[in-house]
């Protein structure tokens, strides 16, 4: 018997660092969180401090251990999950940065992509790495630094700087630079990965001009990383994972057709596909699940631009709330939305309608309309977009979902949740611990550290909280997602019609 207590997971977010310490239910023992600054060098950039990154993550870990009173010798392993795409740079012999992180949210090198398509590469792109060609993913932000710190593309030749994830930069450090590696669900963000052959693809890597020492060694997602002495006795890395892979994970979704959806500020659905990598014709991006067995498993992945930061807009542009809880009071006083349809396509509409034009659209309006069917409107926007994405994906993986396990901040709202099972005639499972991306972690490195047995113990230790289950005609259901589909065109209308 193993007389360990906990096992670790550091959540390197986009906005702070986290660390839980998880028993061997599954519970929450120990936790710590601290933010740490955005920079934003110019309108568009966002760059992290590779410094603050590890301090925190460290500190976040000593202070959590701290208030769970426990000491390196009561840690099984340890397990990293950590924000995607965001890409370092650092010299191999000092381990200093040579550039800030650039964040995954920065578009400096949009127009850069747009050179790659006119390049003709999108559709291998596409094919090798399940992306759609954009400048979230990291091949474009390593090129960028190559470029623009002097003297690095020399020194990259010279085989003198490591790159990585946050996953690969934080492992660096803990191991004191023995360990130069990641993991294949972050190696499957980058746009340099090949999903399919599991290795870094040459043709990007010389079309980037990346040289291959440069790059870290990719492992399964749960597996012997490296052993840390940084926090006392050594303990074992056994887990690095993309933060919506752990969450997936974390929710086990381990079978093909399992889907977990975020809502957060943004909103994420993965859908487990299983051994097949299915490829998308809607925009749905294709990439590598999390799983514990050594074997490669794909997921099918669409997001949600704008979930919960609609909420946030409900709040503090037009001030029709003063908390994000308030809204599930409103919309539960009310038959319906009025006929009122609100299309939150701030920032352009994503899959499955790829129109960057399209802007916000309210359509419906009558003289009885009041705050409140607005307050309502946009609440259900939420679910709409979110089966929008279900949809495509239950066409494209030709798998039929059952149930869908959600998480993320605005699944807190029952309205919101009994509204997504209507709509999607589907059983909705809320699940007691909705911190799902750290417990995602703390699995992945517990299974490799035989911290807990299999998948069926970990299985039994998720509790759902609560179920939703569909409860409107499918007279009704079609009703409301046609005017749905009649707003979205709206939306699409305005984008396209300039004269
Ligand atoms: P992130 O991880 O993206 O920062 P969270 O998972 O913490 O986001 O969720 C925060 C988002 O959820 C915010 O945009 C907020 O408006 C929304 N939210 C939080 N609680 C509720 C609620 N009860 N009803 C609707 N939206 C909510």
């Amino acid at each position: 018997m193993n007389e360990k207590r906990y096992v670790i997971a550091m959540d390197q977010g986009t906005t702070s660092s986290r660390c839980l310490l998880f028993d061997r239910q599954g519970n929450i023992r120990g936790a710590a969180q601290k933010e740490f600054p955005q920079i934003y060098p110019q309108p568009g950039w966002v760059e992290h401090d590779p410094a603050d990154i590890w301090s925190t993550q460290i500190s976040v870990t000593l202070e959590a251990m701290q208030k769970a009173g426990a000491h390196a010798g009561d840690i099984a392993a340890i397990g990293i999950t950590n924000q995607r795409e965001t890409a370092l740079v650092w010299d191999a012999a000092t381990g200093k940065p040579v550039y800030n992180a650039i964040v995954w949210q920065c578009r400096r090198t949009a127009d850069r992509i747009e050179r790659l398509r006119r390049d003709g590469l999108e559709e291998s792109v596409r094919q090798k790495t399940g992306l759609i060609p954009d400048a979230y993913f990291s091949a474009s932000k390593l090129e960028w630094i190559l470029d623009n710190v002097p003297g690095l593309r020399k020194r990259a030749e010279q085989g003198e700087l490591r790159f990585g994830t946050v996953d690969t930069w934080l492992i660096w450090n803990l191991t004191e630079g023995r360990v130069h590696a990641t993991d294949y669900t972050n190696a499957s963000r980058t746009m340099l990965f090949d999903i399919h052959k599991l290795q870094w693809d040459q043709e990007l890597l010389d079309y980037f001009q990346i040289p291959s020492s440069l790059l870290p060694q990719v492992l399964p997602s749960s597996c012997l990383f490296g052993t840390t002495e940084k926090l006392g006795s050594p303990i074992p890395i056994t887990a690095a994972a993309g933060d919506q892979q752990a969450a997936l994970f974390g929710q086990c979704g381990f079978a093909p057709g399992d889907v977990k959806s975020t809502y957060g500020t943004g909103g994420f659905l993965l859908m487990n596909t299983g051994k097949k990598a299915v490829s998308s014709k809607r925009g749905l991006l294709t990439t590598i699940a999390a799983s514990a067995d050594g074997q490669v498993r794909y997921a099918l992945e669409g997001s949600v631009f704008i979930a919960g930061a609609a909420i946030q807009w409900l709040r503090d542009e037009l001030k029709m709330v003063t908390s994000a809880a308030q809204t599930e009071g409103i919309c539960n006083r009310l038959e319906d939305a009025g006929g009122v349809y609100v299309v939150p396509a701030f920032v352009g509409l994503g899959a499955p309608y790829w129109e960057p034009y399209a802007r916000g659209t309210i359509v419906g309006l009558t003289r009885g309309v009041t705050r409140e069917h607005l307050i309502r409107a946009v609440t259900e926007s939420l679910a709409y977009q979110t089966n929008d994405l279900l949809t495509a994906m239950q066409e494209e993986s030709g798998l039929t979902l059952s149930s869908l396990k959600v998480d993320g901040g605005a699944s807190a709202n029952s309205f919101l949740m009994q509204f997504q099972a209507d709509l999607s005639n589907l059983l909705i499972q809320r699940p007691q611990c909705i911190e799902t991306t750290a417990l995602g972690a703390a699995y992945l490195a517990g299974l490799a550290s035989s911290f807990w047995k299999d998948l069926g113990e970990i299985q039994s230790n998720w509790t759902c909280e609560r179920t939703f289950s569909p409860s409107i005609s499918q007279e009704r259901r079609q009703e409301l997602l046609k005017g749905w589909k009649r707003a979205v065109r709206c939306a699409m209308a305005w984008a396209r019609d300039e004269d």
